[in-house]
C-alpha cells in the first residue's frame, strides 16, 4: 500500500455517507432479510451457495441480542420458504456474548433449533482474540448437547491455531479457515504476510488430517491455488468447500465453479451496513483512491 493508499484509507470514516453507500453496495445485499432473499436466489441461481450474515451493531442489552438471534431464525425460515441454498453465520458478540456466554449459548441454541428443522447449518464466526476461548468452547459445548449443524471458524494469524486444530480433533470439526481480520498484538498473532500465509497451508494440513469438513475461506489466489493442490481431488469433493465475501472476486469464484468446486458466498444484510462497509472499503485501497476523487468531486458539486 502506498502512502497516499494508506492515508486515503484513514479519511475513509470522514467520507459522506452516502458515498460510503455507493460504493460499498457490492459488498451488502441490502438493508432487509428480501434484499438478502434476492441475493442468495442470484447467487444459488449460477451454482454458487451462500451464508447469511445478519448485520448488527454493538449489543448492550439482552433483548437486542434476542432480536439478532430471532432475525436468523426468520432468515432461516425465509431459506426454506423460497427453497434456497444458503446456511447462516453468526457472530457471538451479536447474540450477547459479551454480556454473558449462558445467554449467548441459548441464544445460538435458539437458531440451531430452528436450522435443524430443515436440515441446515449455522457456522459460528470468529470474533477478536479476547473471545476466542469462549467461541471454542461455545462449540465444543453445543457439539457436547447433540448439536451437528454448528461449524467454527479459526483464524491462521494467531499462534494458537494449530494447538486448538488439535483440541479439536475428536469432534471431527466443520471449520472455515480464514486468515483473520481483526488487530491483533504480535506476542500472540503473527502479522507478516507471509508468515500469515505460511500458519494457513500448517492449519490446512493439519486440518485434512484430523478429517475436519473444510471452509477454504480466502481470496487470496496463492493460497487458493495451494488449497487445490490438497484438498481439491474428485473423491474429496464432499469435504471442502472455498468461501468468498460478497462482490470480491466474483469472475474467480465463478471460475472455481466452473471447475466443479463447491463454492459459498458470504452475504451480509441489515440495517447496520456503515460499519462492515467501511471494513471492506479499507481492504481495498485502490477503491479508497475512488472514493477520495468522487468526495473531492461531490463537494466541488459535480455528483
Ligand atoms: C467467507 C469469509 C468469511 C470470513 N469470516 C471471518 C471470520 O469469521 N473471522 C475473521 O477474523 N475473518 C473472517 N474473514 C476475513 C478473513 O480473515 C480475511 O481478513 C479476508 O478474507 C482477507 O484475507 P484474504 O485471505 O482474502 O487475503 P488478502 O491478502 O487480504 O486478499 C487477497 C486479495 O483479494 C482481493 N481482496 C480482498 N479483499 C478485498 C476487497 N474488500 N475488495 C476487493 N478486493 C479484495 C485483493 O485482490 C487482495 O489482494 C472471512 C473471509 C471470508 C472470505
Amino acid at each position: 500500500m502506498t502512502l497516499l493508499d494508506k492515508t486515503l484509507v484513514r479519511l475513509l470514516p470522514v467520507v459522506p455517507k452516502p458515498v460510503v453507500q455507493l460504493f460499498s453496495a457490492r459488498y451488502i445485499a441490502g438493508a432487509t432479510l428480501d434484499d438478502a432473499v434476492e441475493s442468495v436466489r442470484a447467487l444459488n441461481g449460477v451454482g454458487k451457495l451462500a451464508t447469511v450474515d445478519v448485520l448488527g451493531e454493538e449489543i448492550t442489552r439482552e433483548e437486542e441480542a434476542r432480536a439478532i438471534a430471532q432475525a436468523y431464525c426468520d432468515v432461516f425460515a425465509a431459506i426454506e420458504r423460497e427453497g434456497l441454498d444458503s446456511n447462516a453465520s453468526v457472530k457471538p458478540t451479536a447474540l450477547g456474548l459479551d454480556l454473558s456466554y449462558e445467554l449467548c449459548r441459548e441464544n445460538l441454541e435458539a437458531i440451531l433449533h430452528e436450522a435443524e428443522k430443515n436440515a441446515n447449518f449455522v457456522r459460528i464466526d470468529m470474533e477478536d482474540s479476547a473471545t476466542t476461548s469462549d467461541t471454542l468452547q461455545l462449540y465444543a459445548d453445543l457439539r457436547d448437547r447433540g448439536f451437528e449443524n454448528v461449524g467454527i471458524v479459526l483464524q491462521a494469524y494467531l499462534r494458537r491455531t494449530l494447538d486448538d486444530i488439535r483440541s479439536l480433533a475428536d469432534l471431527k470439526p466443520n471449520v472455515r479457515l480464514c486468515k483473520g481480520i481483526y488487530v491483533e498484538p504480535h506476542s500472540i498473532a503473527f502479522a507478516d504476510y507471509d508468515a500469515v500465509r505460511a500458519n494457513y497451508v500448517r492449519a490446512l494440513e493439519a486440518l485434512q488430517e484430523i478429517n475436519a469438513y473444510l471452509a477454504i475461506a480466502t481470496h487470496d489466489e496463492w493460497l487458493i491455488g495451494q488449497a487445490l493442490e490438497r484438498v481439491a481431488a474428485p473423491d474429496r469433493r464432499r469435504t471442502y468447500e472455498f468461501q468468498m465475501r460478497l462482490g470480491v472476486r466474483e469472475q474467480r469464484a465463478t471460475e472455481l465453479v466452473r471447475e466443479g468446486h463447491p463454492l459459498r458466498v458470504y452475504v451480509p444484510f441489515g440495517e447496520h451496513w456503515y460499519q462492515y462497509s467501511l471494513r471492506r472499503l479499507q481492504e481495498n485501497p485502490a477503491m479508497a483512491g475512488t472514493i477520495a476523487r468522487a468526495t473531492v468531486g461531490r463537494m466541488l458539486g459535480r455528483t
